[in-house]
């Protein structure tokens, strides 16, 4: 069948580079031709499609398929594509890239449930919020014996095992987007077709079975997404020599762990708790003196408890048996219950003040006596532990009782840490199940799932992290694209009119430089026991003025210039987020517990606090001294980047048509910021100029050689190859001789692919 784009080889070769449109498109010369379809800008931001009737200096007068007539100014028209061309498959072969186009392309497709569109090497993903019918055995099948070809997943997914299998590389698959637009079903998507590829040992169910636990204890009920996941997760998939899975290993990044005892009305905290208060047997109910949902103040505070087609009982049972699979033991799987119970416990323990200057005592109720079963420590130390701390002046220890706030921040510390451990402990037990056995090749197919650029109306310091992140992938997305392409073109000598693209080298620097950037600021502010939000903002001011991604804003605020646009950051919290403090009381309370989970805790905060103390010269006495949140995000960062750096990659870019989660609702302004967003554009723009299909010479001459006619003078690789060229006419502007390979612009190696497979 090959893979002839049909489109466009009709598409006359004049339209190639040099009329290929900026961002905005070329429109004076093609929009004064009359008759011919343009969109045109309507005040309200939206585009419509119409046929220009006549056009006299700067204005044209454009007929719309309801009969109406309209005056517009030339500039706001921009060419339309001729209607065969209506949802092609690839952006790429659109004769006009303009947004509009790509709009009504990406719109087209969506209306006939087509939510998968090609953007060059990119694939996009519009999140049909309903089911639709392109998955399960019958469509992996027909991708497998390539008896389908139209953009999926599964296509990308089964692009990247062969690449690893013929290239002996390591592949990954790069997904993003924004919350809600699909990334999670995705990756899943993705895991489906390897584990159909790859299967046999049964190590690949277990692998779709980490799915439920970890989407239990990371995913949470959020305003745009009843399902978003608050980590990011790369998995690595291994493979043996004989193309079988044979192990996987997780990696999560930034937990958002403020949700387990902050959470927005509306939203809910993880979906593990709900799935705990509703499906509970007895017995563990009684066990770990659990009650609904609603009598915990932690989860009380949002007023949501459901999520409307969710069954939390059924689901609690799902992550059991799926704990089973990853052989979490049953002991170890009620411990884990005990600390989620606990956890909500410690948001019901309340405070008395005993003093005039706020001190407080715990209360020794209910909640108290729990926790301290349920993590099994003594009721006092639990107490003392919550209410004072023991400071070290000079040689002298002493024990300072805590206020009110204090000891809420100490209890809500406490919760939050052993959320997170628990979070951290369960990644290890599942990656223990999941270990790359001894019949290891080293081959590997990566699948990332992470948060997308985030922008909201208020923006604290999980997006500064978030968004930092978003500026490293597209830096590896850019330089994947673009340099590479670039470079391999100069390498082989071939002549190329270099294009630009938007580089965010700048805006790394602004992170990243030493000593005068964001996070080495953010962090030496972190380590002044006297540093504040405000101190800290004030001096980003100081020292980052006259760079131009930064700009100060008022007060406490700062921006920054992303590659997806300005966001304004508020400083308030960042410092105590940074820091993210668990007393020593804490470390020490949770160590001299009697069940092993908050011990195995309690010794992995200890070591972390040793290793990163000796390097650190933080003087606040008897804190933990670990790491701070931003260094060591900034350290996952890397070392994924690193990862990712040996790899070939492979893009997915997931989009939100609306944000109500309602299929059928395409909204163009959302999806074209989208659009914007992840550079799609200026990615098709680039891969249409260049030329995406090469070849050695060796191969050229090998794959098509027999199809000539005449014979050729000389042998040589070279020689047949132009021979093979001139026979088949292909024009001299849809390719180009380089020193060991040949170019050839989109679908030009189609024809030849065509008579192959005929003659063969
Ligand atoms: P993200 O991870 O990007 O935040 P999700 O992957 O969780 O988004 O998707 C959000 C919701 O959108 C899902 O819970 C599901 O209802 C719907 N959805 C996403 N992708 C698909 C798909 N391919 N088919 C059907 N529904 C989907
Ligand atoms: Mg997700």
């Amino acid at each position: 069948e090959g893979s002839v784009d049909s489109a466009a080889a009709a598409r006359s070769p004049a339209a190639l580079p040099s009329q290929v449109e900026s961002r905005w498109g070329d429109t004076s010369s093609y929009c004064a031709k009359k008759k011919l379809q343009a969109w045109c800008h309507l005040p309200n931001g939206d585009w419509v499609l119409g046929k220009i009737l006549s056009t006299a200096g700067a204005e044209a007068v454009l007929s719309l398929p309801e009969g109406e007539v309209l005056n517009v100014k030339i500039e706001n028209l921009l060419p339309a594509n001729p209607e065969i061309l209506d949802g092609v498959d690839d952006l790429m072969q659109l004769s006009y890239l303009n947004e509009p186009s790509v709009l009504y392309n990406l719109q087209y497709r969506y209306y006939q449930n087509m939510i998968y569109i090609k953007a060059g090497p990119v694939l996009i993903a519009i999140n049909p919020f309903k089911k639709v019918h392109l998955y399960g055995n019958d469509f992996i099948e027909a991708y497998r014996r390539k008896a389908m070809d139209s953009p999926h997943v599964y296509a990308i997914t089964d692009t990247a095992i062969r690449e690893m299998i013929r290239d002996e590389v390591n592949q990954s698959i790069i997904i993003s987007g924004e919350s809600g637009a699909g990334k999670t079903e995705t990756a899943k998507i993705a895991m489906q077709y390897l584990a159909a590829l790859g299967g046999g040992s049964g190590i690949e169910y277990e692998i779709l079975q980490t799915n439920p636990i970890l989407e239990a204890f990371g995913n949470a009920k959020t305003s745009r997404n009843d399902n978003s996941s608050r980590f990011g997760k790369l998995i690595e998939i291994h493979f043996s020599s004989t193309g079988k899975i044979c192990g996987a290993m997780i990696q999560t990044f930034l937990l958002e762990k403020s949700r387990v005892v902050q959470c927005a009305v509306g939203e809910r905290s993880y979906h593990i708790f709900y799935q705990l208060c509703a499906g509970a047997t007895l017995p563990l109910r009684e066990k770990l003196n659990l009650r609904n949902a609603d009598e915990y103040k932690y989860l009380k505070q949002s007023t949501c408890y459901s999520v409307t087609g969710v069954n939390d009982s059924t689901m609690f049972h799902t992550v059991m048996e799926a704990m089973d699979v990853v052989h979490i033991s049953k002991e170890d799987q009620e411990n884990v219950f005990a600390m989620l119970s606990a956890v909500l416990w410690l948001g019901n323990i309340s405070f008395t003040v005993i003093d005039n200057e706020n001190h407080v005592e715990v209360v020794a109720d209910e909640g108290a006596h729990t926790v301290a079963k349920l993590i099994g420590c003594d009721i006092q130390d639990l107490k003392l532990a919550l209410s004072t701390r023991k400071m070290r002046v000079g040689h002298d220890n002493i024990v300072q009782k805590l206020t009110l706030s204090q000891a809420i921040d100490t209890r809500d510390a406490l919760a939050k840490s052993l959320y997170a451990s628990l979070f951290e402990w369960l990644v290890e037990q599942i990656n223990k199940s999941l270990a790359v056995g001894k019949r290891r090749t080293g081959r590997s197919i990566s699948i990332l799932d992470i948060y997308g650029f985030e922008s909201f109306d208020k923006n604290s310091f999980e997006q500064f992290c978030i968004n930092y992140a978003n500026e490293r992938l597209q830096q590896h997305f850019n330089r994947h694209l673009f340099k590479l392409e670039q470079e391999e073109y100069i390498k082989d000598g071939i002549d190329w009119a270099k294009v630009d693209f938007e580089d965010n080298q700048d805006c790394l620097n602004l992170f990243e430089k030493k000593p005068l950037g964001l996070l080495s600021l953010l962090d030496e502010e972190s380590t002044f026991p006297n540093g504040t939000d405000l101190t800290f903002a004030n001096k980003l001011k100081q020292h980052l003025y006259s760079n131009s991604c930064f700009r100060g804003e008022r007060g406490k605020a700062f921006s920054v210039q992303h590659y997806a646009g300005e966001v304004v950051y508020d400083t308030s919290g960042f410092l105590e987020k940074n820091r993210d403090l668990l007393h020593m009381d804490s470390i020490q309370l949770l160590a001299s517990c009697k069940c092993p989970l908050p011990q195995i805790f309690a010794s992995k905060m200890l070591a972390q606090s040793d290793t990163s103390a000796s390097n650190s010269h933080r003087t606040s006495g008897a804190d933990s001294q670990k790491l701070s949140v931003a260094m060591k995000f900034k350290g996952q960062l890397f070392q994924l980047m690193q990862r990712l750096e040996s790899t070939t990659p492979h893009f997915i870019r997931c989009i939100k048509p609306n944000n109500s989660q309602l299929p059928g609702i395409y909204e163009q302004e959302l999806v074209l910021q989208q659009l914007r967003c992840c550079g799609v554009l200026e990615v098709v723009r680039i891969s249409r100029s260049g030329y995406p299909t090469r070849m050695s010479h060796q191969k050229f001459a090998r794959r098509y050689g027999f199809l000539l006619l005449e014979s050729v003078a000389s042998q040589d690789p070279l020689s047949v190859s132009v021979a093979i060229l001139k026979q088949f006419n292909i024009l001299p502007e849809m390719y180009q001789v380089g020193y060991t390979k040949l170019f050839f612009r989109t679908g030009q190696i189609g024809t030849l692919e065509d008579t192959r497979n005929r003659t063969l």
